[in-house]
This record gives structure tokens, sequence and C-alpha cells, in this order.
């Protein structure tokens, strides 16, 4: 892109707190990165679509968070260390007012994490914001969807459905005059990755993903790897008073908790004999709540505290609830 080495200049170099394992970032053909001896390197890419992913009205900085913790999410959802990323974004054009709240908001995030930014590509074209982030596991204890074991506790952080409240924010205007609306539609952006949380589910989670798609949605995804199902008692969902208010009522809240997606939390499960440690250790700093039980492959129930739900969730009518 003509320009692209004065955008780099301008926007990338000195930008952030660098890493000693980072031997050479951006300026050269290739970065070169030592990983610590004995770790393994996890390794994900995320890509944020202008007009698509976000309103191209959307604020920049708004943006930026969401293409980096939809990311580092992914970094968290394995209990792996956030350590580089590579950025590979297309622009239209090279938008000061755009691209300077865009990456302020890019390196505050990223130094929170400690994670650096070591090279990429910057093309012209449609907005397109595509990143790689890596960073580091112990050997043989990340966090995969396949370990879950019937009787398993099943437990997620934090409190589920804003996103999906601000999206409709997002995508109908004439719902700002609801509760909380511009709230929720910030929170549809500014999620929190649960990176030093999943550190501590190390060896003591089965199985774990982060919810991006929602929770029923990413559920299975742990319930097909590790071939087994669940039941889910949707009276243990958290959602925030702000949701509640805005959707109006507590059915709809639930279901929204539900099937929400871009949340950036977790799913977790426990086997029986840690779930008092992670209750009483791990829940004070980070909001946790057990929504039910890994059940046998095949059953998969929704029930609000032990009686029969039959929600027909769009894509899910295949819940139907028994007891
Ligand atoms: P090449 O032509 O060898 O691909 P480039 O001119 O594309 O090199 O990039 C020059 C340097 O700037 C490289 O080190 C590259 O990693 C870095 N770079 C370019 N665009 C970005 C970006 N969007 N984010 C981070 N680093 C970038
Ligand atoms: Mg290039």
């Amino acid at each position: 892109m003509p320009g692209e080495f004065d955008f780099i200049e301008a926007y990338l170099s000195e930008r952030q707190t660098l890493r000693q394992d980072v031997q050479l970032a951006l300026g050269d053909d290739c970065a070169i990165v030592c990983p610590p001896q004995n770790a393994r390197i996890a390794l994900s890419t995320d890509t944020l679509v202008g007009g698509s992913h976000f309103l191209l009205s959307a604020p920049p900085e708004w943006v930026a968070h969401k293409a980096l913790a939809s990311n580092l999410s992914d970094l968290a959802a394995m209990g792996a260390r956030p350590a580089w990323m590579s950025l590979a974004l297309t622009l239209p054009e090279l938008d000061e007012s755009w691209l300077r709240p865009f990456f302020d908001a890019f390196f505050a995030l990223a130094d929170d994490y400690g994670i650096q930014l070591i090279g990429g590509d910057t093309t012209k074209g449609p907005l397109s914001i595509s990143l790689t982030v890596q960073g580091f596991v112990p050997q043989d204890t990340a966090l995969l969807r396949s370990g879950a074991q019937v009787g398993d506790r099943i437990y997620v952080t934090g409190k589920l459905g804003d996103r999906k409240a601000g999206l409709d924010v997002i995508l109908d205007p004439s719902l700002r005059s609801k509760p909380f609306a511009s709230e929720l539609e910030k929170r549809h952006f500014l999620s929190t990755p649960r990176v030093d949380f999943a550190q501590s589910l190390l060896g003591i989670a089965s199985a774990a993903i982060d919810i991006s798609d929602g929770l029923l949605a990413d559920l299975q995804h742990i319930l097909s790897r590790s071939q087994v199902g669940a039941r889910i008692d949707v009276s243990q969902l958290p959602y925030s008073n702000e949701m509640a208010a805005f959707v109006g009522n507590q059915v709809t809240a639930r279901q929204y908790a539900l099937t929400s997606g871009e949340e950036y939390e977790l799913c977790f499960t426990v086997p029986v004999q840690y779930a008092s440690y992670v209750e009483r250790e791990l829940a004070g700093e980070t909001e946790l709540h057990c929504i039910g039980q890994i059940a046998p492959q095949g059953e998969l129930v929704l029930h609000d505290a032990g009686h029969a739900v039959d929600w027909a969730l769009s894509g899910y009518d295949h819940f139907k609830a028994s007891k």
C-alpha cells in the first residue's frame, strides 16, 4: 500500500512495551522470537470485517478492543499466556482520525495483557482486521474441548447476554430509548477476556471454551468433542440487571444468556472432586456460576430448577426439555 512505510512509522513503531523474548519485531521481512524451553505455542487467528462484524460507523477504539479481545479470548480458552501477535490490516485509506484512536486503544489493551505486536501486513481495500495471536501453554495441561466427563459440573464466568442486547441496539437504533441501551451497546464491544482466570483452571478444568457463538452453541462443541451430553438449569444462568431491564422479562433474559454471542466469557467443566476448590478459591475475584452438569451422550436438557422448559430457541428447537 502506498504510504505503508509512513503508516508503520507513525502508528506502530515505538508504541508498545517490548518483550524480552522478541529478538526482532517490526521492520524486517520476518519477526524473530524465542519461545521458552518446554512451552508449547497456542496459535489462533480471528478476523473482523467492517460492515459485517461491526458497523463502519462504530467508534474505532471499540473496534480495536473487540478485535484484540476476541483473539485474547481464544488464548484464554486454552489456558495460554499471551505473547506475540501479528496484524493483517486492510484499510480503504490512511485516515488519521480513525487510525489514531484505533491504535491508542489497541496498544493500551495489548499492554494490559503483555502481548507484543511483532509483525503484519497492510493493504488497501475494504476495512478488515485480521489478528494472529500466539501464547504459551504448558506441555500437557492446555485446556481442551475434549475432556469433559459425565458428572462434571459446568461453569460460566461473568454474566451473559449483554452483547446480544447491545447488538439489538446497534442494528435497530429505535431501541435506543429502552433502559440501558447505550450502556449495553458499549458493552457489546468492550468485553474482558478471561486470560488470568484461565491460568487458574490449568490442571483443574476438564474442558473449556470461550463463548463466541453463544453459550448453547459453544457448549455443544464441548459436548461433541467430549462425546457427552448436558443438563442445564436455566434458573442459574447469570445475567445483568441492565440486560434484564432492557429485554423486560425473565424468560427473554435467560434466553439471551443462552444464545448471546461474542461474550468472551469462559464455559468450562470441572470434575466433582475439584468443584468445592473452584467455588471456594476461584470464585472470589472472578464471578462464577455453576449452570449444570455433564450427562451421558445424547442427553441435552434445559430445566428450570427441575421443572420442564420447552423453549423453541432459534437453531435449538431440538432442546426439548424433559425432567
Ligand atoms: P514485506 O514487503 O517484506 O512483506 P512490509 O513492507 O509488508 O514487508 O512490512 C514491513 C514491516 O512492517 C514488516 O516487518 C511487517 O511485519 C511490518 N508491518 C507491516 N504492516 C503491519 C501491520 N499492520 N502490523 C504490524 N506490522 C506490520
Ligand atoms: Mg507485506
